[in-house]
């Protein structure tokens, strides 16, 4: 049955009530005693002063209406989207009428993700990416600066297909930072900007295949979806592997290394670039499985983790190096330096557990800085879609103003700064108080602006509160 014939038997049912408030008998004999209705225009018979043109179904169209779809139809191209609903979009614009199955499908095909195709001319120059860049992300500057320039090189090397004539390596990278300083935000920010498909996974729940775990190719699987199973723009794509730190060789193994060393084996294949047969929709390849070739040559890998004891080995390395003769270090010169995983090389990496061959597929190792006070008050109130505005929006839509005082702002970063989860504790620290003053507020229309404080902070104490026309008050705590 063509799908023409299915779309008007939906509209079977919705025709069937529109006749049934007419006709409380929907019984064939008792037809004639009512009034038809145009399904179009709602007219009845005696309005529309015409004869009035039945169709399959109960379904009754008056002359003008039909005349029209006619004229219309004569003046579109032809199109089998045309006659879905019975053609009845044309004329319904507020889709009264319109089956809801029919409503669900357009919004489908409109939320689709769409990812053009990257020319030479559309991509932008590396400091356009870092300023748009900066929009989202605070600080790590030299981390953005890094990106921007390999992320430009890589899609120029896509864009102009030039990879077949020299060989351009690619430019995988290997992010190192602490948690919570913006890792997997810079990258999803960066994927959003360029608008590429993005599959973030985790490298803990990797395993060699055949062991409980998900395939190493599952993280193409994800890319894949991500690209709305579009083998070609996927293969433009961008993977982050998080935790990459956890797939390092373990120092004594007495089993086999499943998700460790071989994980990092497994990967080699997929970031040099090469064909790979990819479990569509699942994480590991099984008999039911159906498997799509991908060529991984344009996908962009970038690996990230946060390389706990990686600072320890960084100490030794440079305190041993010159600890012999006048110039000799002192053996806790290192100790206060916040950021010395920036001095970090590769031997320091494979000190750590990563096998040279992985190292040498990820050509640009770079580190995140440890997130301080004045970045952490930043975070809060400066990126486009900051915390604080919106929370500031959701008030008011209830036409409160909400408010921060500076040392309120400090009260959180240093709250932030004892949990040691980098940004990533701001969240959760803001979403714990804020949540009286969400169930407060709306119960008294009168509060026209909230003022967050230090001591409600630190003490829970009230916030200052400002009814609508008055002075400031306190608020009971
Ligand atoms: P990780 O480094 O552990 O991957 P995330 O990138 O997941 O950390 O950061 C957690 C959250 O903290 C992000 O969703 C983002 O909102 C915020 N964040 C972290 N770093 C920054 C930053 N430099 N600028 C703005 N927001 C940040």
């Amino acid at each position: 049955m063509s799908d023409d014939y299915k779309e008007i038997d939906d509209n079977k049912n919705d025709s069937s009530n529109v006749n049934n408030t007419n006709n409380s008998n929907n019984s064939n004999d008792d037809r004639g005693r009512y009034e038809k209705i145009c399904v179009i225009c709602r007219r009845t018979e005696s309005q529309c002063k015409g004869p009035m043109i039945d169709l399959y179904n109960n379904i009754t169209v008056c002359n003008d209406c039909m005349q029209r779809t006619f004229d219309s139809l004569n003046n579109m191209p032809m199109n089998n989207d045309l006659f879905n609903g019975f053609g009845m979009n044309m004329f319904n614009p507020n889709m009264e009428n319109v089956p809801k199955k029919n409503k669900l499908k357009k919004k489908k095909e409109e939320e689709k993700k769409e990812f053009p195709e990257i020319t030479l001319k559309s991509l932008p120059a590396p400091h356009k990416i870092k300023g748009m860049l900066d929009e989202y992300v605070i600080g790590q500057d030299y981390a953005k600066k890094v990106m921007s320039v390999a992320v430009y090189n890589h899609y120029k090397r896509v864009a102009t297909n030039t990879q077949k004539e020299i060989e351009i390596e690619k430019s995988n990278m290997l992010m190192i930072g602490p948690t919570g300083s913006g890792k997997t935000y810079l990258v999803k920010t960066l994927a959003r900007i360029l608008q590429v498909p993005l599959a973030i996974t985790d490298a803990t729940s990797l395993t060699e295949a055949g062991y409980i775990g998900d395939d190493i190719e599952s993280v193409l699987s994800k890319l894949l979806m991500a690209a709305d199973n579009d083998v070609e723009k996927a293969e433009r794509g961008i993977v982050f592997i998080d935790e990459i730190d956890k797939i390092a060789k373990k120092k004594e193994v007495r089993s086999r290394d499943v998700s460790g060393e071989s994980v990092q084996q497994g990967l080699l294949k997929l970031l040099e670039g090469s064909e790979v047969e990819v479990p569509v929709g699942a994480t590991s390849k099984n008999a039911m499985v159906p498997m799509v070739t991908m060529d991984t040559s344009n996908i962009l890998f970038i690996c990230g983790g946060a390389f706990p004891d990686l600072p320890e080995i960084i100490k030794n390395r440079l305190t041993k190096s010159s600890s012999i003769g006048f110039n000799a270090d002192l053996k806790d010169k290192y100790d206060d330096d916040e950021n010395i995983l920036s001095h970090v090389t590769t031997e320091d990496l494979r000190e750590y557990g990563m096998i040279p061959e992985f190292l040498g597929r990820l050509p640009i190792v770079y580190t995140l800085e440890k997130l301080n006070k004045e970045a952490l008050i930043k975070i809060l109130k400066e990126p486009k879609n900051a915390i604080l505005a919106q929370y500031q929006k959701l008030l008011a839509l209830d036409e409160v103003e909400l408010k921060f005082s500076d040392d309120a702002l400090e009260a959180i970063a240093n709250k932030a700064i004892e949990k040691n989860t980098g940004a990533r504790a701001l969240r959760s620290i803001i979403e714990d108080f804020m949540l009286d003053i969400m169930y407060e507020i709306p119960k008294d229309s009168n509060i026209g602006t909230v003022t967050i404080t230090k001591e409600y902070i630190e003490d829970k104490k009230a916030p200052l509160i400002q009814m609508r026309g008055q002075g400031l008050l306190e608020a009971k705590a």
